[in-house]
C-alpha cells in the first residue's frame, strides 16, 4: 500500500514526502481510512510502530476543512498524553505533518509556566496536546474551551491509566461535545483500557497490529544473575567491553537512576538520567544530549522514558527487573526497531526471581541466564520456583552457594 492510496489531502502528502517515508506502517494502514471514515477506533500498538503519525495524520487531514465561526480558547481536536515528554513529542510530530497546511497547535503540560501557555490558547488552536492535570488546570482558570472539539485521541491510554488519570480523562471527557470522534490507543488492551473505551465509544473499531518487538522475533534476550550490590559493576564492565556506541538503562526508582548516574560520572561514563523529580527542561536536555550522541548512557524509570522516541537503540539494559511484567515489554520495545536486531539485557538478583518468572510467563518464553566470569552470583537464582513447602521456608527463596570465583 502507499500513502498516495490513503485519501490524505495533498498538503500532508507533501509532509510525508520531505520524511522521506516511503509507504504506511501496517497500524497506519489499518486506521488511517478508518479514522478518515469518521469512526471511533481503539487501537493497540506500542511506541516505535509510527503510531503517532497513524492518528495525527488523518486528524490534520480532517482538521484541513475550514470551519466557520472559529473563536478565542477553542479547539477542534485535543490529544492527551501521559507525560510531559510524549506530549512535546506529539507536538512536534504535528508541526512536521503540519509544515504545508494553515493548522494552529501548541501543547499544554505540568512544569512548564501556565502563563505563557494561557497566551498561546487565547486565539484558540486547531490541535492542542496535553497532560489531563494541566489541561484541567487551564480549564477551570478559562482558558480552554472545549465546545468545537471534533476529535479527542488517548495516546497511551493505559499508561495514564496506570498513572492514576482515570477521573481526570473521565472529567475531560464529560465536558467535551458528545458528537465526536474518539481515537484511542494503547500499549496493550488491559480490562481496565477496554472498560474505558466501552464508557467512552462503544461501537469503536478495534484494530490490534502485532509488531516484530511484541513477538519479539528480533530481540534477542540476556539474562545476568549478579549480586544486588554488584550491579553497577557489572554494568560498567559490561559497558566497557561490548563496545556500546549508546545504550538506555532502566532503573525502578527515581533515586537508584540518580545513584547509578553518579556511579557512572565516577568511571567517566557520560550518562544523565530523567525521571519524575528532574525539572521538565532537565529531561528535555537530557533527551537532547542522548539524542545527539553527546552523552552515552541514559539512566531512566519507567514513567519519564515511556513514549519518548528514540531511535535505533541497540541495546535496552534492565538495571532493575521491572515490577510490573507489562513494563518489560515496553521497555524492550526501544530495541531492534525497523527490522534491526535489538538486545534487552537484565541484570538479575536472587530477590528478583519472582519478577523475572512473572516476564517469562507473559512472554511465554524462559529467558536463558548468563553468568559474567567474575560476577557469579553468591546468591543464586533459581531456575524455577519450588512448591512452597511447609510454612518455614527459606523466607528470600533462595539458597545460598559456596563462592567459587575464578582466580
Ligand atoms: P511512533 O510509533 O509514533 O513513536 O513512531 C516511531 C518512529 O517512526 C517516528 O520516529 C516516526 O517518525 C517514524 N515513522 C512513522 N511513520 C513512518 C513511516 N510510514 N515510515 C517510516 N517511518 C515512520
Amino acid at each position: 500500500m502507499k500513502f498516495d492510496d490513503l485519501k490524505l489531502s495533498d498538503p500532508i502528502l507533501r509532509s510525508l514526502k520531505d520524511q522521506d517515508y516511503k509507504e504506511p506502517t501496517p497500524i497506519q494502514a489499518e486506521v488511517i481510512p478508518a479514522i478518515l471514515n469518521k469512526s471511533d477506533i481503539m487501537a493497540a500498538a506500542q511506541t516505535g510502530t509510527g503510531k503517532t503519525a497513524a492518528f495525527v495524520l488523518p486528524t490534520l487531514s480532517i482538521l484541513s476543512n475550514p470551519k466557520n465561526n472559529y473563536k478565542g480558547h477553542q479547539l477542534r481536536a485535543l490529544i492527551l498524553t501521559p507525560t510531559r515528554e510524549l506530549a512535546a513529542q506529539v507536538r512536534e510530530s504535528v508541526n512536521t505533518y503540519s509544515k504545508y497546511l494553515s493548522i494552529r497547535s501548541t501543547a499544554v503540560y505540568g512544569g512548564a509556566r501556565i502563563h505563557n501557555q494561557k497566551l498561546k490558547l487565547k486565539k484558540g488552536v486547531d490541535v492542542l496536546v496535553a497532560t489531563p492535570g494541566r489541561l484541567l488546570d487551564l480549564y477551570n482558570q478559562k482558558s480552554v474551551n472545549f465546545k468545537n472539539i471534533e476529535i479527542l485521541v488517548l495516546d497511551e491510554a493505559d499508561q495514564m491509566l496506570d498513572m492514576g488519570f482515570i477521573h481526570d480523562i473521565k472529567k475531560i471527557a464529560s465536558l467535551l461535545p458528545e458528537r465526536r470522534q474518539n481515537l484511542m490507543f494503547t500499549a496493550t488492551f488491559s480490562n481496565s483500557f477496554r472498560s474505558l473505551a466501552k464508557e467512552m465509544a462503544d461501537k469503536a473499531i478495534e484494530v490490534s497490529v502485532t509488531s516484530d518487538n511484541e513477538t519479539g522475533e528480533n530481540i534477542e534476550h540476556y539474562v545476568h544473575p549478579v549480586d544486588k550490590s554488584r550491579k553497577a559493576e557489572l554494568l560498567i564492565e559490561l559497558i566497557e567491553t561490548q563496545n556500546w556506541d549508546q545504550a538506555l538503562v532502566f532503573t525502578r526508582t527515581k533515586h537508584g537512576a540518580d545513584r547509578l548516574q553518579k556511579q557512572l560520572d565516577r568511571v567517566e561514563i557520560k550518562s544523565q538520567a530523567i525521571h519524575g523529580n528532574k525539572t521538565q527542561n532537565n529531561r528535555m536536555k537530557a533527551l537532547d544530549a542522548f539524542k545527539n550522541n553527546r552523552i552515552k548512557i541514559l539512566v531512566a524509570t519507567d514513567v519519564a522514558a515511556r513514549g519518548i522516541d528514540i531511535k535505533k537503540m541497540s541495546q535496552v539494559i534492565n538495571f532493575d527487573v521491572p515490577t510490573v511484567a507489562k513494563d518489560y515489554i515496553h521497555r524492550i520495545g526501544r530495541t531492534g526497531r525497523a527490522g534491526d536486531k535489538g538486545k534487552a539485557i537484565t541484570l538479575v538478583s536472587a530477590d528478583e526471581f519472582r519478577l523475572l518468572r512473572d516476564i517469562e510467563k507473559l512472554l511465554n518464553q524462559k529467558l536463558e541466564r548468563i553468568e559474567i566470569e567474575g560476577f557469579e552470583p553468591e546468591h543464586v537464582i533459581p531456575l524455577k520456583e519450588k512448591p512452597p513447602k511447609k510454612k518455614f521456608n527459606n523466607k528470600a527463596g533462595f539458597r545460598k552457594r559456596k563462592r567459587s570465583r575464578k582466580g
